[in-house]
């Protein structure tokens, strides 16, 4: 590859945009109308830490309003900046579009290394921030509603809620101001993995074609596959975990900030965490056939079946784009490849599930923990029993029909209504398989779309755009 250097991550996101925007026939102005950004808030504020007042910097961008509210998580990184808002705002537009939720996209960040303070710290930032974006309604259950991201947590969430609630105490939706809270302050089972989850869910569903699967130059199932995985955070831990354990995925290298560890015989990813949550890093793991090898960006580029990028934008660039040997590449992280990178690896072939898609399960099981909290009612609370004693009447009915007793087994799976995770579980699933047979279908079908994630923004912007018709914004 040339030279020439890569575009930022928001030039990235719209270069994408316009690939597939010129796919399609669009009246004039209207792609250049979905893909701005509506508004961004700065703001500073200062807040005494260890008996020095610090300033900090935040943003929340709203890229698009065409439905309400808007949707997107709150990053805490440094260095972090407005473009890099605005292209993960834009990014929430297209994904909520793509799996079928009805949010607009937003995105927010403060710019400050977590690591660097106490709990308490933390807590009297997050509460200035979250009061700043409230009193510029920047962030409530009708109009704007954050989630974690990269550097925060169901903590920060508690906190922010916590924040709103005491500002505006008559307001009976309060809660659903931010998701991905904890269970016990109005959060949602299943909440927390969804992410990680869906990377699992979608995958699944490519490997239940056998022609997807042979696009990616592989073959089989997900049992025995090789899969690279950079950054054990929420979305990485929780997708190797589920790889590994439940479709007997092997995971032989994990890349963490301070390097990687390899394995061909794979990596046991609790343990794996657990000495990273205990040491801040991954170096001094150690076991049979572990290697640690120093400069983890280069594992990036080992020999794999899927390369799982779950850390930072821009990762895989024109630089490393040409070494990188994984066939298949699900992007967990936002924006992990640039546009050069993905440009690149398309002409080699490779199958990258984009991000739009591939991360998109935290905004589904975000948008039932919203829906739940407007509606102040557990999921499954109505037909739980119900089914229970639809259970016992079925196994009442085989053996009152002569049949033997049903096996114990059986009989308890029968007899269980579904729990409110089952049920999350369940409409995660079919949001991820929807969504992938829909891009599929572009994908395999329309002329001038040879890739996912063109096809993927071909869906968002024509999702978007119909609802600007429908909203006579768009004659
Ligand atoms: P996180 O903060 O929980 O984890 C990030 C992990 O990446 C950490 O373990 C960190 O140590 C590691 N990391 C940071 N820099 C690294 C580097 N240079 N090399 C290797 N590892 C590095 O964050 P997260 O919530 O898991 O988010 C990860 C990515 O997924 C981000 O791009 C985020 O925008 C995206 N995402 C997150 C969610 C969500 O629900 N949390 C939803 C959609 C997309």
């Amino acid at each position: 590859m040339t030279r020439t250097p890569d575009p930022s991550f928001l030039q990235s996101v719209n270069l994408m945009f316009d690939r597939a925007a010129a796919v399609l026939d669009l009246p004039p102005g209207l792609a250049e109308l979905i893909k701005a950004c509506n508004s961004v808030y700065k703001v500073t504020f200062p807040v005494k830490v260890r008996g020095r007042i610090q300033t900090f910097t935040g943003w929340r961008a709203v890229h698009s309003e065409h439905r309400l509210p808007v949707k997107g998580g709150i990053r805490y990184a440094y260095p972090v900046d407005q473009e890099e808002v605005e292209a993960l705002a834009a990014l929430m537009t297209y994904k909520c579009a793509i799996v079928n939720v009805p949010f607009g996209g937003s995105k927010g960040a403060l710019s400050i290394e977590p690591r660097d303070y106490t709990e308490d710290e933390l807590e009297r930032i997050t509460r200035r921030f979250a009061t700043e974006l409230i009193k510029h309604d920047f962030l409530s259950p009708a109009e704007n509603v954050p989630a974690p991201d990269m550097g925060t947590s169901p903590r920060e969430m508690a906190w922010i809620a916590d924040t709103y609630r005491t500002l505006r105490p008559n307001d009976m939706n309060a809660i659903a101001c931010v998701t991905g809270k904890p269970v016990a302050q109005g959060g949602l089972p299943g909440r927390l993995e969804a992410t990680g989850r869906g990377v699992q869910y979608v995958l699944r569903e490519l490997f239940r074609h056998p022609e997807d699967v042979a696009a990616a130059g592989l073959s089989g199932t997900l049992e025995g596959k090789r899969v690279i995985i950079q950054g054990l955070g929420n979305v990485g831990y929780h997708a190797a975990k589920f790889l590994a354990e439940e479709d007997g995925a092997r995971i032989t290298a994990i890349i963490e900030r301070d390097g990687a560890l390899v394995c061909d015989g794979g990596l046991d990813v609790e343990s794996v965490k657990a000495h990273l949550s205990e040491h801040g890093g991954v170096a001094g793991f150690t076991g049979t056939g572990i290697e640690f090898v120093p400069d983890g960006a280069k594992v990036l580029e080992s020999a794999g079946d899927i390369l799982i990028p779950a850390a930072l934008q821009g990762v895989i660039n024109h630089e490393n784009a040409p070494r990188i040997q994984a066939p298949l590449i699900a992007e967990a992280a936002n924006g992990p490849l640039t546009y050069r990178a993905d440009q690149f690896l398309r002409a080699q072939g490779r199958l990258i599930i984009p991000d739009l898609l591939c991360n998109a399960g935290g905004v589904v099981v975000s948008y039932f923990e919203w829906t739940k909290n407007i509606s102040h009612m557990r999921f499954g609370r109505l037909e739980r029993r119900l089914e229970e004693r639809r259970g016992d009447n079925i196994m009442a009915a085989i053996e009152a029909a002569g049949g033997n007793p049903v096996p114990a087994e059986l009989a308890g799976r029968l007899k269980s209504g579904a729990s409110e995770l089952d049920l999350v579980r369940s409409g995660l699933d079919d949001a991820m398989r929807e969504a992938y047979g829909e891009i599929r279908n572009v994908w395999r079908s329309r002329k001038n779309v040879d890739d996912l994630r063109t096809a993927a923004f071909v869906i968002a912007i024509e999702k978007v755009a119909l609802s600007y018709t429908d909203m006579g914004v768009w004659p």
